[in-house]
């Protein structure tokens, strides 16, 4: 039985007024609709709509360690942030580096059913840096994996990244890589290196360290004609690099998380491990610098880096710390509170670093798609004028490890929609 929602009086990216009919799947019809027969009616009055968020970055940590994170209470966390579909990183235990090991991702994300799951395949076989992984294998697999990373590690030897983005370049995939060269950030790094982490006696990571890599990989893809990403730049450095590569016409995408754009390294001088993450949170010019990228387009999306740990894990003195933060549920409210109540962005082009443009580097057609007749039903309602307290004992997600607790954040997520289904309604999960 097909399933008929008229969303009513929606602001189309804070721009014109209308309705929205969401029938089989597809948005059916946009402009003055009366009530079709048996249809839900979801009340948009003030509400923006706009396309389904992607993220190109996310954690779920099925396999493995299922304690932190499931793909089932991810996909919950994603879909109460306005998220329809997620790029799940490989970096679980087992790896995800065998077209076997992408299947069972994607056959557990479409049991899960709130947003589309997509898994990420490694780079190289257990992450271990030295022999590619099964690229084509998980490709053809009916995961149809096409961005592949070794995120927490950095892909740090030149010849196997560059073979990975020859190989890759035959089916238009994409490396993401974590760009961080390990000869200038030791194993024991814990934060960013600067004058703080002098006086709190922890060993820091220069920017330069991630910059150096990015300079390389950029350099890569231009010598092979294949396709990087950067995952969560951090430092105007890399802003710089960017800047550059893109000025010559190569192929590199980046991507910028919530918390990068807004905490900086200051908030360590209580050592919190809660603001433990890697890359580290930069100083305030880091800060400043990611922000107009990512409004002037040198960075082309913003991707959580959601990474949920268990409290054993995370409550630790601070150099002993798990790294990582929580982010699909707030990521929406960081960004309107950042970039749009500040002015440095609109809606239309949250949703092209949210949606569209994600969509287009996982090469997912039917995702991150304008809100039209006859496109994919997958869209969130978003109240513009909602102030959220934060709250990490209300997260829908396993772990709690969130560093927006207690904090205000402007605008909230309403209700999302995959292919025409209410996952979220009034801001709760329609199923438990
Ligand atoms: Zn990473």
């Amino acid at each position: 039985m097909s399933e008929t929602t008229l969303v009513k009086g929606a602001s189309l990216y804070g721009d014109r007024t209308a309705d929205l009919l969401l029938r089989d799947g597809v948005i059916a019809e946009i402009g003055s609709i009366s009530t079709p027969d048996g249809a839900r009616i979801v009340d948009a009055d003030g509400l923006i709509a706009l396309p389904g968020l992607v993220d190109l970055h996310t954690h779920l940590r099925e396999p493995g360690r299922e304690d932190a994170e499931t793909i089932l209470t991810g996909s919950r966390a994603a879909a109460v942030g306005g998220y329809t579909a997620v790029l799940a990183m490989a970096n679980t235990s087992p790896v995800t580096d065998t077209a076997e090991a992408a299947e069972r991702v994607h056959d557990l994300g479409r049991a899960a059913g709130l947003v589309d799951v997509h898994p990420v395949g490694a780079v190289t076989g257990g992450l271990g840096g030295e022999e590619l992984a099964e690229l084509g294998l998980m490709h053809r697999s009916r995961a149809r994996v096409s961005v592949f990373s070794d995120d927490g590690r950095c892909v740090a030897d030149a010849r196997v990244m560059r073979r990975a983005l020859e190989y890759v370049k035959a089916f238009g995939g994409v490396v993401s890589q974590h760009a961080q060269d390990p000869s200038l950030a030791g194993p024991t790094s814990c934060c960013h290196e600067g004058e703080l982490s002098g006086r709190l006696g922890l060993p820091g990571w220069p920017g330069i360290a991630e910059e150096v890599v990015v300079a390389r990989d950029v350099m890569l893809a231009r010598h092979t004609g294949s396709r990087v990403h950067v995952a969560h730049a951090s430092t105007a450095g890399t802003v710089e690099v960017l800047r550059w590569a893109k000025s010559l016409g190569i192929e590199v995408t980046a991507e910028v998380t919530p918390h990068h754009l807004l905490l900086t390294t200051d908030l360590l001088a209580g050592y919190d491990p809660t603001y433990k993450v890697n890359p580290p949170l930069r100083p305030q010019e880091d800060v400043d610098a990611l922000r107009a990228a990512l409004a002037d387009g040198t960075i082309d999306a913003v991707a959580t880096d959601h990474a949920p740990h268990a409290r054993h894990d995370k409550e630790h003195a601070f150099v002993d710390a798990a790294f990582g933060m929580l982010g699909l549920e707030t990521a929406l409210p960081v960004v309107a509170s950042v970039m749009v109540s500040s002015g440095l962005m609109t809606w239309a082009e949250v949703a092209r670093v949210m949606s569209s443009t994600p969509a287009a580097i996982a090469g997912l057609g039917s995702q991150g798609r304008p809100l039209e007749v006859g496109q994919p039903a997958n869209l969130v309602l978003v109240d513009p004028a909602a102030t959220l307290v934060v709250d990490r004992e209300r997260s829908v997600s396993l772990s709690r490890n969130n560093p927006w607790h207690g904090r205000t954040l402007g605008a909230s997520v309403v209700a999302t929609f995959l292919r025409g289904r209410p996952t979220v309604l009034g801001g709760e999960l329609t199923e438990p």
